[in-house]
């Protein structure tokens, strides 16, 4: 169902609620990465720039609520948001002080604060939707929780719309699940299949290729039949693993398992890394990357392809040696022709890390919410959305 989009709303002399996701990590009461500020910023300064006064919801951490903590105040982003748009941003505490004339931008205290957000309160919900003449929903990042400030909130606005960046995330996403240039592939890695497994059983009916990758590989190996020694695995989902292969069998899927692994005896920085074969892992070994063969492998694959998402490394990236797996795959995804979809918290990282994150087709900015979407799951203040369309 469409969408209001916050581009065709009349902006001009009215008070604009924005909810964004500026829940950025913090040590020691500074930001450590304030990419989703940058991600939001370009949504306030296009309502600012329509003549409305804007006011701006987040939420930031898991406070008490009910309850003021300055380690979960949203002060210094505040001060980054005001370096950002180049404007003062007060910061208020209280919903009766949210009120902001043409071209200001106020933000409100973390949401999380305030009494029901969580448990989406209604009349919560009412008071935040009545800040504003708009409700504008920006925050992908917590799209799949229904609070007061999202879902509740944009059933209860006069006018609800979705920002610029909510409607790009919901773009993008579209572009893999709905209508693909095909032949669509994805990439599944992270350490867990018990945390995956919606998204495979989901993207296997619509992928052309599946490729897994990461510690989840190593439940499918065992279920195809290999030893994989000390590697995480969960053995309760073998049966899951092999009736998602079988499937893929059925429906003529590619669904390619590693060739050759990179094993060391832990995981842990500095250790021997050794490359084997699938059937040569020692009893006393984990895998902890993909080989050489399977990045050929797997990089051939993707370069049949026109659309590709990606979720979760293929990896224990974080750990030196074990990321030259998912650095090649993200080298190789960076370099393709097709449209790449990075969603998840980690793969994401891995590729900003990589310094690739400009070269993949869109990022995505919410990882819990990108894998709902992947899981075919509709996001609460989506339907929400859709509801007031
Ligand atoms: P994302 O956040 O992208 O969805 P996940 O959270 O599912 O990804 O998984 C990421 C984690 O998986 C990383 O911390 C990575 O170290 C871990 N991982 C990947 N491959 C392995 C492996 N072979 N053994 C152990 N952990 C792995
Ligand atoms: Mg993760």
């Amino acid at each position: 169902m469409p969408i209001k989009l916050m581009k065709d709303c009349d902006l001009a002399g009215k008070t604009v609620v924005i909810r964004q996701d500026l829940n950025v990590p913090m040590k020691d009461g500074a930001i450590t990465n304030d990419k989703r500020i940058r991600a939001a910023a370009p949504t306030i300064i296009q309502a600012l720039d329509k003549g409305a006064g804007v006011i701006v919801l987040s939420h930031l951490g898991r406070p008490t609520e009910g309850q003021y903590e300055e380690a979960f105040s949203l002060k210094p982003v505040a001060e980054r948001l005001s370096t950002l748009l180049k404007r003062p941003v007060a910061l208020v505490k209280t919903l009766e002080e949210a009120k902001a004339a043409p071209g200001e931008c106020v933000l409100l205290e973390n949401i999380r604060f305030c009494k029901g957000e969580k448990k989406n309160d209604p009349d919560l919900a009412q008071r935040l939707a009545d800040l504003g003449d708009v409700y504008v929903m920006d925050a992908f990042g917590a799209a799949h929780r229904a609070h007061s400030s999202t879902e509740g909130a944009i059933r209860k606005a006069k006018v609800a719309c979705a920002g610029p960046l909510m409607a790009a995330e919901l773009d993008a996403f579209a572009k893999v699940l709905d209508a693909p240039a095909r032949p669509l592939a994805a990439v599944i890695g992270g350490s867990k299949v018990s945390t995956k497994l919606g998204l495979l059983e989901n993207l296997l009916a619509k992928v052309d290729i599946l490729i897994i990758g990461g510690g989840i590989a190593n439940t499918f190996l065992a279920a195809a039949g290999h030893a994989v020694g000390t590697s995480l695995q969960e053995a309760d989902l073998i049966p899951e693993a092999r009736k998602i292969m079988d499937e893929a069998k059925r429906l003529n899927k590619s669904l390619p398992l590693p060739l050759d692994v990179v094993v060391a005896k832990e995981l842990a920085p500095g250790q021997h890394p050794t490359i084997c074969g699938i059937d040569a892992v020692p009893a006393d070994a984990m895998i902890l990357d993909i080989g050489p063969k399977t990045v050929a492998l797997y990089t051939d694959l993707l370069n049949t392809a026109k659309t590709v998402v990606w979720n979760g490394p293929v990896g224990a990236f974080e750990t030196d040696p074990f990321g030259a797996g998912t650095k090649a795959l993200a080298q190789a995804l960076a370099a393709s022709k097709a449209f790449v979809v990075v969603g998840g918290g980690d793969s994401v990282a891995a590729v900003e890390g990589y310094g690739l994150a400009d070269a993949m087709g869109y990022i995505s900015t919410g990882g819990g919410a990108s894998l709902e979407l992947l899981e075919g799951k509709v996001l609460p203040s989506v339907a929400a959305l859709e509801a007031r369309g």
